[in-house]
């Protein structure tokens, strides 16, 4: 052991993983001075150049935690969403969504993070942890006891293949190709097609964020690094939709694999509890998964508050609130990928009409949107 002080964080809650997770839950918690560290494995906060909607639910936490306006004044500015079947207009509705750029995000959470005294620690990568010791082993040499450990550690989560099992994911048949574009959009746009479906929004006044979901046997890696081109796009999306975003062709293009893992059926373990990806990945077909990591993070922190900082007893009711909602959302998406790509004339002719003559798109959203975790947790 190369450090000198290893019980320096033995009453601290340890945050692994600097994401959206980790830092709404260090903002938390410093916001109710619950002692906090956070170790992250990057040498700063990694936002890998991407765009990122938040939902009413995850909006109303982030107003609570007093970031709202602030990240409002640097994102787009939309309150229209507009459906197209390829090119046709099914309908347009009002939306209450705020549409960022990641880097926004991470910006506004770190610095709230840090204006609150909160201790981070960049290139610090959890290599093992020892959950009933309660011990944190980093990669550089240092090892910690600490008070607990939040698992924020993302979709390959080492904290959960150490402390339950490996999860062995499996390629969904859905990938997404993804780029921010030098093109000004005041909407939010969803493409719908055969096989694919393509959701465009603003991510400050300048810029739009295009993403493309395909379905395809061509497996890609799950990973935010790999790079893909306009003329592999071509192949995967027609091109009188392309000619709408021509910007693309001067753009940076990524590619993600989606994949899909085992149910989730528990959010902690011992000594560990889980929050957002590393607790429930999930395939983003709705724009969930970010909110419901903020909403992860605020239900169990707002727990452990009102059960007097007893932990266990706070993972107990932290599971039992949030299971079900993770569970059924996490269908939800799944679901609403195979609605998107439609094939069969006749389904996608009845989709259309449903979407333009109910009220379905409102309903199908509202209990996700509607969420407040005041209700659960009764403080
Ligand atoms: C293409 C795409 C589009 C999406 N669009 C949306 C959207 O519009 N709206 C939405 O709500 N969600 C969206 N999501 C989902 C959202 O990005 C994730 O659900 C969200 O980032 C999860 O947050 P997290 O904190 O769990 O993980 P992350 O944000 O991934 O953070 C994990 C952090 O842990 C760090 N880390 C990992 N391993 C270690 C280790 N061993 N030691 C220390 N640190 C470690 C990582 O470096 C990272 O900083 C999208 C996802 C994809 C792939």
């Amino acid at each position: 052991m190369h450090n000198t002080d290893v019980t320096k964080y033995d009453k601290h809650i340890a945050i692994i993983g600097a994401g959206i997770s980790g830092l709404t839950l260090g903002i938390s918690l410093k916001l109710n001075n619950i002692p906090c560290v956070i170790f992250e494995k990057s040498p700063t906060v990694s936002e890998h150049g991407a765009g990122i909607s938040i939902s009413p639910n995850g909006k109303h936490i982030l107003s609570k935690l007093n970031i709202l306006d602030e990240l409002k004044k640097v994102s787009g500015n939309t309150s229209e969403t507009i459906f197209f079947s390829n090119l046709k207009e099914i309908t347009r509705i009002s939306s209450d969504v705020l549409t960022t750029s990641r880097k926004s995000l991470y910006d506004i959470l770190l610095s709230k993070y840090i204006s609150l005294d909160g201790e981070i620690h960049f290139n610090s990568e959890l290599e093992k942890i020892d959950l009933d010791l309660k011990e944190i082993s980093l990669k550089n040499d240092k090892s910690f006891n600490v008070g607990h450990i939040a698992s924020c550690d993302g979709i390959k989560s080492i904290c959960r293949s150490k402390a339950i099992d490996p999860s062995f994911p499996k390629y969904s048949g859905y990938s997404v190709w993804r780029s921010i574009i030098n093109q000004k959009q005041s909407h939010i746009g969803f493409y719908l097609g055969a096989g694919f479906h393509i959701v465009s929004y603003p991510i400050n006044n300048e810029q739009t964020s295009f993403v493309a979901a395909v379905k395809t046997n061509n497996q890609t890696r799950e990973s935010w690094m790999t790079k893909g081109s306009y003329s592999d796009l071509q192949d995967d999306i027609p091109k009188e939709i392309l000619q709408k975003f021509n910007s693309l062709k001067s753009s940076e293009i990524y590619k993600w694999g989606v994949f899909v893992r085992p149910k989730t059926r528990i959010l902690f373990k011992k000594n560990v509890t889980f929050f957002g990806d590393a607790a429930h990945p999930i395939v983003p077909f709705i724009g969930q998964g970010g909110c419901l990591a903020i909403e992860d993070a605020y239900v169990f922190s707002n727990l452990y508050i009102k059960n007097n900082y007893n932990i266990s007893k706070t993972q107990e009711e932290y599971q039992l609130i949030r299971l079900d909602r993770i569970n059924k959302i996490t269908k939800s998406s799944q679901n609403q990928g195979k609605l998107n790509h439609l094939k069969n004339p006749f389904l996608v002719f009845s989709r259309n009409f449903l979407m333009k003559n109910t009220n379905i798109i409102k309903y199908m959203t509202k209990n996700i949107w509607g969420y407040r975790p005041e209700n659960d947790i009764h403080f």
